[in-house]
């Protein structure tokens, strides 16, 4: 299976080089929005902090000013009649990265090639794992990958959140552009700041689940895993867990091939997590011991590996940041980080505790800051006609986070 992956997406590599790949164009469909304001997909073990609203924990941290230009960042340019150079506000003529419905893990391996080929030398792509199914785990570094500062960004931890794959593969062509191109963030050339700081982008921490929940069943090669992935339907059913038809139940999948929630999967208080449920699981099953999984071992190693100062998580949905855990050895940097990213997005503070999550361990284990960030408010899998409402929210993140962590 390794070599057929091997050779497949070696055929992948070439196809896109040669430009064979045909894109549909993104922006083209109304941007109507479905409104179906709902509860944030990932708070089912949240325990709400005590006292007035998420802000309330304390004078030190409601008390920190707003990290340097959060907001006027993304106004930048804004009553001036001077040309806004707000690399994220340029227009790319012929961009690498055009987001669909369904935008997938082997067009996301395609882009980044030819971004690489486009951007020798401003660009690294490495694979820190495997998942089940065969499939690469990238971590991508844009910046100085020397630089002593640096930024984890990564997403699609769980499956149906895919929507976060083309805005992440965005927030890398844009950085990597208005670098080549002169493009500012906050007055000041995107290239200075890049120069100090290596931001690493993991678009996809869970593949297989992803292809699940985009292509159904025929998305997984291993008739082993298909079989976990029948035999969760059928216990979840019976346990009215789901009341869903298999397909749409594969459609909103959020756990990796074998049923593991991995954002459930990391020694946060892993014990306290859904101890009931101990099967695999279209969501909410923990597995059968911290890091079980080889995708959030990757993750793990990664983190382990590099000494980040912030680690930030893209989920859906909700257009909210989870900011805290228990026992968060770095809560008052965590609350700065999400005022900051709040600025930038628009999107609400919440105060819940996570469990298991890659923020969670980051902020209890490793002493790293950590935020999560909600994006859509449609049910997941969030509505493809939200997306440019959703870049438009996240442009300045990435270069917001690299200009925070220099600053601390
Ligand atoms: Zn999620």
């Amino acid at each position: 299976m390794k070599i057929r992956n091997q050779a497949r997406r070696r055929a992948l590599i070439r196809a896109a080089a040669a430009g064979a790949l045909s894109l549909t164009l993104a922006f083209g469909g109304a941007f109507g929005g479905v409104a179906l304001a709902g509860p944030a997909d990932d708070i089912t073990l949240g325990i709400q902090a005590p006292g007035p609203s998420s802000a309330g924990t304390g004078a030190s941290q409601t008390g920190a000013s707003g990290p340097a230009g959060s907001g006027q960042a993304q106004q930048g340019g804004q009553g001036t009649a001077a040309t806004d150079l707000s690399f994220y506000n340029q227009t790319l003529t012929d961009p690498i990265v055009r987001p669909v419905d369904g935008y997938s893990y082997d067009q996301m391996l395609a882009d980044l090639t030819l971004l690489a080929a486009r951007y020798p030398g401003q660009i690294s792509l490495q694979v820190i794992g495997q998942s089940l199914d065969g499939r690469d785990i990238y971590d991508v570094i844009v910046g100085n990958p020397s630089a002593s500062k640096k930024v984890l960004i990564q997403g699609a931890i769980h499956a149906r959140e895919y929507i976060v794959i083309p805005l992440i593969m965005q927030q890398i062509e844009y950085l990597l552009a208005g670098q080549q191109g002169g493009g500012t963030y906050q007055g000041r050339p995107l290239s200075e700041l890049l120069s100090q700081v290596a931001i690493h982008f993991v678009p996809v921490t869970n593949p297989d689940g992803v292809t699940l929940s985009q292509m159904g069943e025929s998305g997984i090669r291993s008739p082993q895993l298909r079989q976990i992935i029948q035999t969760a339907y059928v216990l979840d059913t019976a346990e009215g867990r789901t009341q869903l038809g298999y397909d749409e139940y594969l459609r909103r999948w959020k756990a990796n091939a074998r049923g593991v929630d991995l954002n459930y999967n990391f020694d946060a208080e892993w014990n306290a997590i859904n101890p009931a449920l101990i099967h695999a699981s279209s969501n909410g099953f923990r597995g059968t011991s911290p890091l079980s999984e080889p995708e959030s071992q990757a993750l793990a190693s990664l983190v382990t590996q590099n000494a980040f100062s912030a680690v930030v998580s893209y989920h859906a949905m909700g257009r909210v940041l989870y900011w805290d855990t228990q026992d968060n050895l770095k809560a008052a940097e965590s609350y700065e980080m999400a005022q900051g990213v709040a600025a930038a997005t628009g999107y609400s503070i919440l105060g819940s505790k996570g469990r298991g999550g890659l923020k969670d361990w980051a902020q209890k284990t490793q002493g790293i800051p950590s935020v999560t960030i909600e994006v859509g408010q449609s049910m997941c899998p969030v509505a493809f006609s939200e997306y440019p409402a959703i870049w438009d929210q996240n442009k300045a993140v990435a270069a917001y986070l690299a200009s925070y962590v220099l600053s601390h």
